[in-house]
């Protein structure tokens, strides 16, 4: 973005990331450099997007950042599934909230497509070159139907078309994604509801006759029925990418099945391996366990925000928040604390203030120079690190750490220690193009008020006003001082809450 374009040219071709598909750690090399394909799977949008999903599409979105900035040109794909995703007993997520509350299904995608959309632009979140949806691909999806169909790798059974895994398994190795055997996986699989129509336990359903009081349903030759969740990943990716493409990412939870089961719809229909690089993001835990609504410490992001839960003992900034997240690597579990997310909010606010110094410092003229070459070559030396620390697997740890060192640097000049004398004009201007383009162009982070400003105030007024009329005293104190430190004043009236901003 603002380095120099000889430097950039440098950087292409270091960058090394972890192939799930192999196990190992690659040079990243794109089928058709510079253009860059990467598809990621999106939310099913039938409630409020969990910090899971989150942490994933942070992760996603310093890749494609990172990429954008090595001058690569990528096309980002991140669908929304708004059919087709099952629950266990064989209902659509989003059909039974719809029941549920007595509305259209494309009313609980609306509204939940929409929040999430609010929420990645709290965190910074940059959106994707296409947002595809499953329901606005169904000609395609019955397409790729009829295709595995004619090459003998799907069947029709009682209305419903299933993938035809023993046919697969004598071209192909079903499961090489997870690196699950298919004789144990025989061995393990339940029979669900009206799934006996399949030929093997394991093949699954492409398309699928849907039940009587089934809302979300389409006609086809088949059946009135509607598609299977794996199909559409298979074939937005194929359109909108190509039958091969670079990058395909997402949680690690949607390994198995879901992306072997892609892998297997794409060979199929196309005879080509999908996508070169598979990426996974790892789980998260809070104080070690695993984040589970079952276990009552799974908090959704605008709780995190507002520390309106049980689990948090306050409420962190969006910023703060990314901050954390990005303090571990993506493919590392993260974990959640009350410890370790106090400690992220004294290193964002130590890093925001630096950036603020770094913003206000012009390099003064000088008559003459009396360099101090060690300390020229030692910040060449952490500007360079920072460039490795990405370039090995997006290690954003470690880039923090290098930009922490490079912030020593400028506060030493701040506070007089190093003369401006001792280091040349262009080690200064690397210095501060590498601080800002590391900090606000890759990591994402900027100052909360230039991201966020009123969607933050609104979800803590929201939540200030919940814990007043539920009476809720701690929770009223924790938030009061939450605004306070977004520069904001509240003011309990009679039967409302005003509020102003600090003089
Ligand atoms: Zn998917």
């Amino acid at each position: 973005m603002h380095l120099a374009k000889n430097l950039l040219t440098a950087m292409i071709g270091k960058l090394r990331l972890t192939n799930s598909l192999t196990r190992k750690k690659e040079l990243f090399e794109p089928i058709n450099p510079p253009e860059v394909g990467m598809y990621v799977c999106g939310p099913t949008v039938y409630s409020d997007v969990h910090l899971g999903n989150v942490r994933t599409f942070i992760s996603f979105d310093i890749i494609n950042r990172y990429l954008k900035f090595l001058g690569y040109k990528v096309r980002y794909v991140r669908n929304i599934t708004d059919v087709g995703h099952l629950l266990d007993n064989g209902e659509d997520k989003i059909s039974k909230k719809a029941r549920l509350n007595k509305l259209e299904p494309m009313e609980i995608v609306q509204k939940y497509t929409n929040d999430f959309h609010s929420v990645m632009k709290i965190f910074n979140v940059l959106p994707p070159d296409i947002e595809p949806s499953a329901i606005g691909h169904l000609f395609e999806q019955v397409e790729m139907i009829e295709t595995l169909l004619s090459k003998g790798f799907a069947y029709q059974a009682n209305g419903s078309v299933y993938f035809d895994l023993t046919r697969y398994n004598k071209l192909y190795a079903y499961g090489k994604l997870s690196g699950r055997k298919i004789e144990d996986l025989i061995n393990q699989s339940r029979t669900l509801e009206g799934q006996d129509d399949k030929k093997n336990p394991l093949d699954f359903a492409l398309w699928k006759k849907a039940a009587p009081n089934h809302i979300m349903k389409w006609k086809t030759k088949w059946s009135d029925g509607f598609p299977g969740w794996h199909l559409e990943c298979s074939v937005m990716s194929t359109k909108y990418l190509g039958t091969q493409f670079d990058i395909h990412g997402g949680g690690l939870d949607l390994k198995f099945p879901h992306h072997d089961c892609e892998i297997a719809q794409c060979l199929g229909a196309s005879d080509k391996e999908p996508a070169k690089y598979w990426m996974h993001t790892n789980m998260l835990t809070v104080n070690g366990q695993k984040m589970s609504k079952s276990l009552g410490n799974a908090f959704l992001p605008w709780q995190l925000i507002s520390g309106n839960h049980g689990m948090l003992d306050r409420g962190y900034s969006p910023m703060a928040i990314r901050f954390f997240m990005l303090q571990s690597h993506y493919a590392s579990n993260l974990d959640f604390s009350n410890e370790a997310l106090n400690g992220s909010v004294k290193g964002y606010t130590k890093l925001a203030n630096g950036i603020r110094i770094l913003k206000e410092i012009i390099y003064p003229k000088h008559d003459s120079l009396n360099v101090n070459a060690a300390l020229i070559n030692q910040i060449n030396k952490i500007c360079d690190d920072c460039h490795s620390a990405m370039d090995d697997d997006f290690n954003t740890a470690l880039t923090i750490g290098h930009l922490f060192n490079l912030l020593k640097k400028v506060n030493s000049l701040y506070s007089k220690q190093i003369a401006f004398t001792d280091i040349n004009k262009a080690t200064f201007n690397r210095m501060k193009t590498t601080l800002l383009t590391f900090t606000e162009e890759i990591l994402g982070i900027k100052p909360e008020k230039e991201i966020n400003g009123h969607n933050l105030l609104n979800i803590l007024l929201e939540n200030y006003v919940e814990a007043k009329e539920s009476k809720n005293y701690k929770k009223v104190d924790s938030l009061r001082q939450r605004l306070a430190e977004e520069g904001i004043t509240v003011k309990d009236m009679k039967d409302s809450v005003g509020w102003a901003y600090n003089e």
